[in-house]
């Protein structure tokens, strides 16, 4: 058996030819929506003929608290396995509250469906048999609630999808707070303090500003915003207007503190791993910056910043 090709169009991998493939989820090709949720399939419309595979279907999908799949039973057996986050099951006119590691079997012409809850993103692993093709989608009054329900049985998919949202090629919003996302670790240096974040950065700034010097020690800082709820801290730090720093060893390390309390910033030479590989997409303060040192290839270039220093 050949290894497929995979390509990317846009918004990750996924096979172009058949065959057996690897790839990792945080690698792979996402759609989302805004009431749907989001997945990622690993198969692929592309291919001449696309590649779908024939026995199993399978996908990780992404529910955002109120996102919901439609309420449906099939003749196939389907199996649920949640990855992270809460969310609702509601099947058979029941409502069950799932978390992770909570398994559901689906026996064919189980009625179900899911509705993302709690607080972040819930991620589920399905998979479903192919055997044959009949589904039947009743109208559920416990679904309605959650806008789950069609409004008139039907056993046409695309009769109870006609309305629906279409999926975007995109990844979901949540993804940083995703368990794929990977995380980097960081800390001072004598180690008293340490933090983790997971996914990538909202923005990565170098700054050359007289107080980016001051405080570093350095000829200029450079910084990223990550969410707060992608960032975990252990350890105290101590701070000085506002710039935090590890109080054994004097590292600076992150700024918690500021008038916007959804973004966490960090001085990226505090990260464990270097190179860190973050690029800088702007700098500011350029009229500081030393003439031995070169802007940073495609950053956006501003002669002063924010504050005035
Ligand atoms: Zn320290
Ligand atoms: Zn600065």
């Amino acid at each position: 058996m050949a290894e497929a090709r995979l390509e990317n169009f846009g918004s990750g991998l996924s096979p172009v030819s058949g065959g057996w493939f690897v790839v990792n989820v945080r690698d792979a090709e996402w759609f989302s929506s805004g009431t749907r949720g989001a997945a990622c399939w690993f198969e692929s419309e592309y291919g001449d003929p696309p590649v779908e595979f024939a026995q199993l279907g399978i996908n990780i999908t992404v529910l955002e608290p109120g996102q919901s799949t439609l309420y449906h039973a099939e003749s196939n057996q389907e199996a649920f396995l949640v990855l992270a986050g809460e969310c609702s099951l509601l099947v058979e006119g029941e409502e069950r509250e799932l978390r992770p590691w909570d398994f559901f079997h689906s026996a064919p012409w189980t009625e179900h469906a899911f509705v993302g809850a709690g607080d972040g993103p819930c991620a589920i692993l399905m998979a479903g048999a192919r055997l044959g093709p009949e589904v039947r989608y009743p109208v559920s009054e416990l679904a309605a609630r959650y806008g789950a329900s069609v409004a008139k049985e039907t056993s046409d998919p695309e009769q109870a999808y006609a309305t629906a949202e279409r999926f975007r090629r995109e990844r979901p919003p949540s993804w940083s707070r995703l368990p794929w996302a990977g995380a980097r670790t960081g800390g001072c240096l004598c180690g008293a303090v340490r933090y983790s974040v997971r996914g990538d950065p909202l923005h990565v700034r170098r700054c050359h500003c007289a107080n980016c010097r001051k405080e570093s020690g350095s000829a200029f800082t450079v910084f990223a915003h990550w969410p707060v709820d992608a960032f975990e801290l252990s350890g105290e730090l101590l701070s000085y207007d506002g710039r935090g720093f590890c109080p054994r060893c004097g590292s600076r390390i992150l700024d918690t503190a500021g008038s916007d309390d959804t973004v966490v910033e960090i001085r990226i030479g505090s990260l464990d791993d270097a190179p860190f590989e973050l690029e800088p997409e702007d700098e500011t303060w350029v009229k500081r910056r030393e003439s031995w040192i070169p802007a940073v290839d495609g950053a956006t270039q501003h002669d002063e910043g924010d504050e005035a220093r």
